[in-house]
Formats: structure tokens, sequence, C-alpha cells
């Protein structure tokens, strides 16, 4: 079977198994993503945000807007503020953030202010991306911290958590109409 990583997702009877290689990055996506699926079980659009350190989550965080009626409540700055808490610090050295969606202005000046190392994210945004769609702040040579940045690792699956949640959003909006 070679050096590859069985996925939990393709549970297919035999003889059909597939077996493909899962990088790092869409390893901790997964987090990411189960991250996400608690806001979708609670309302909130999914998006969920791990950061990792040293191979292991030290803070983690999914949108929360509605639940705390606060504009700010990003799955990014749950999980800094989280992530920061276990730390002790405002230090994330040797950290990386992996999110399900592009992070907006906000979580991007955030992220750039954390100095945190490197971002993966999974869908892009084109309403509000600020790491590459619309602005990319995260590595603006202006700023004094630049991040390694990845876009795109799982992107399907983080997009259709979102599409399918606006979706049902939608249907239920028009509930009784139709
Ligand atoms: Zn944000």
């Amino acid at each position: 079977m070679r050096d590859t990583v069985v996925s939990k997702r393709l549970a297919l009877p035999p003889p059909f198994s597939v077996y493909f290689i899962m990088t790092e990055d869409e390893r901790w996506m997964e987090s990411a993503l189960r991250e996400a699926e608690q806001a979708k079980k609670r309302k909130e659009v999914p998006v969920g945000a791990v950061v990792v350190q040293n191979g292991r989550i030290i803070g983690k965080g999914y949108n929360q807007i509605e639940s705390l009626q606060d504009p700010t409540a990003h799955a990014e700055m749950i999980a800094i503020t989280a992530a920061a808490a276990g730390l002790g610090s405002r230090r994330f050295e040797g950290c990386a953030m992996y999110v399900t969606l592009e992070p907006c202005a906000m979580c991007a000046g955030a992220i750039v202010l954390a100095r945190i190392p490197r971002l993966v994210f999974g869908a892009f945004d084109p309403k509000a991306g600020a790491c590459g769609t619309l602005f990319n702040i995260v590595q603006d040579k202006r700023l004094n911290h630049q991040v390694e940045l990845v876009g795109g690792i799982s992107a399907e699956r983080c997009g259709s958590l979102l599409s399918e949640f606006f979706a049902a959003m939608r249907e239920k909006g028009n509930g009784g109409k139709s």
C-alpha cells in the first residue's frame, strides 16, 4: 500500500477501498472543519479555526457572532485568544493557524499582531478575504510581520459547508411560501 494515509472520509466497501495521501495541512484542516461543524450546529455561519504548535492544538474556535451578539467573535479571534491564554503569552512562536475560510481584514490584522508565523486557510472568500483576495494584509511588507501563507487547502469541503449552510438558510427564509 506504499506510504499512504487512509482517509476516514472515503469509507468505501472492499474491494473499492481508496487510499490517498493526506498532507499534514489537510489533517489539521480536518480539526478546523470540526470546529466549523460546531458553529453549524449552533446555526452560526460555519467557520472554524485551530492554532497548532509542536504538533498539537493550543487554541481553537468557531464563529459565534450570533450567540455572543458580537461582530468580532470570528473563529480566528476566539482561537487566538484561547491560544494566548493557554500559552500564557502573546507570542506565537512556531505556531500555525488553520482556518476553513480566508480571514477577513480584522482577523488578518489580528494574525499579524499575534505574529503567527504560518497561516493555512481553506476556501477563498471573494467578499471579504484579506489574505490574497481583496487585500493581502498578512503579507504586506509595510507591516512589521509577514506570514507564510497557504490558501485553498481542502477548499471544496470548507466551501461546501458554507454554501450548504446559506442554501439551507435561504430555504428556511422561504419556508411555507413554496
Ligand atoms: Zn474575521
